[in-house]
């Protein structure tokens, strides 16, 4: 069988969650499993981290995939609901929900309230602060806020915003959202919300009551220019594969597509068998590093779908079958991110179905 795979930590997580804890203490975590938990998956995440105050999913079909798992922490909708019917599924489910735009509270003001006697929603009313993607401004929030207050069906309404260059220290709109959200909330009594992983590790003012982080669990340093080892993080994911194939090229032979590198010398060069058709980045540098048995190989030639080729030199310590680190465990993500101009997000969330995970 194809030996290609990505083991997932779950030790590692709680290990990360704990990290968390002490960086923003005393607040609620809202952990962040969205996108199949970065990757992950949202499952198993999900019931290594029982312990967090909630838990946050991006929408209602990843909400319900944990209801159906028989997840009991409290879970909050990012993106809220999108119609009449995703509302209603939102008290049926128990799930808390963002309020950011007015067509939401017009769908909650038309809801019946002797259908749902039992049950009232929580929301979570954001407030755009800056970043102009969601929420309502500054000038309609205490309107938003006066009529979800006068709704039979709310229980509560809490207030959060979302940071737009929290991984970024030197930007100070970082300081202006913060005030902003301050400001315009400081005469509500809810619970308040606006840290991402960069927020919980960057920006303490921003911790609030409770704070959202994603990325920081998984491993990574959500800072630009840092490795989640910096911050005492472990890596949740290894994604690995193995060497299938040796072969020994004189100086000119060209290897893959294109016959994009060319051997300046006698080398030997082996073939991973994994490529972008897994989620490795079909754009990653020439010298990207793959670990095998320990040692770091540059990356040479075209990232083909199902493989890819690095140069092994001279090393004739090296044989068929032997283990490939692609990310993860002694290669940090963030470096495989650098070396193909993205974001260590990305690569996560990308590994694909082909892959088989293992949750040890
Ligand atoms: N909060 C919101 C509203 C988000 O959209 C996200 C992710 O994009 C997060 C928190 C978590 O962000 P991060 O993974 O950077 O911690």
């Amino acid at each position: 069988m194809r030996s290609t795979k990505a083991v997932i930590n779950l030790a590692a997580i709680q290990h990360n969650l704990s990290v968390v804890r002490l960086l923003a203490p005393g607040t609620g975590v809202m952990a962040v499993v969205k996108a199949d938990a970065y990757g992950h998956g949202i499952v198993q995440v999900a019931e290594a981290l029982t312990d967090v105050e909630a838990i946050a999913v991006a929408c209602l079909d990843e909400a319900i995939k944990l209801r159906e798992a028989q997840i009991k922490n409290p879970i909050i909708l990012l993106e809220g609901f999108f119609s009449q019917n995703e509302l209603e599924l939102s008290l049926k489910y128990d799930l808390q929900t963002v309020v950011h735009q007015q067509s939401q509270i017009d769908s909650i003001l038309a809801l019946k309230p002797e259908q749902y006697s039992q049950k009232k929603l929580k929301v979570w009313l954001k407030l755009d602060s800056g970043m102009n993607r969601l929420g309502f401004t500054v000038d309609d929030y205490s309107a938003a806020y006066s009529q979800l207050s006068n709704s039979v069906l709310i229980d509560s309404i809490n207030l959060m915003s979302h940071l737009a260059c929290a991984d970024d220290i030197t930007n100070p709109m970082n300081q202006a959202q913060i005030g902003i959200f301050k400001e315009a909330t400081q005469s509500y009594t809810g619970l308040r919300s606006m840290a991402n992983s960069a927020g919980v590790v960057a920006w303490p003012e921003s911790h609030f009551n409770w704070i959202r982080p994603g990325i920081i669990l998984y491993g990574c340093s959500p800072m630009v220019g840092y490795q989640g080892q910096t911050h005492g993080l472990k890596p949740a994911m290894t994604l690995q594969s193995q060497l299938f194939a040796i072969r020994n090229l004189s100086p000119g032979d060209k290897v893959g597509y294109g016959s994009a590198w060319r051997a300046k010398e006698k080398t030997r060069v082996g073939v991973i068998a994994i490529g972008y058709g897994d989620g490795y980045p079909r754009h990653a540098r020439e010298g990207t590093p793959v670990l095998i048995n320990g040692k770091k190989y540059p990356l040479v030639g075209k990232v083909s779908m199902d493989m890819l080729t690095v140069d092994l030199g001279n090393d004739d310590q090296l044989s068929i079958g032997d283990k490939a680190i692609l990310w993860g465990k002694g290669l940090p993500v963030e470096t495989i991110a650098d070396c193909s101009d993205t974001i260590p997000y990305t690569l996560l969330c990308g590994v694909t179905s082909r892959v088989k995970f293992e949750w040890v």
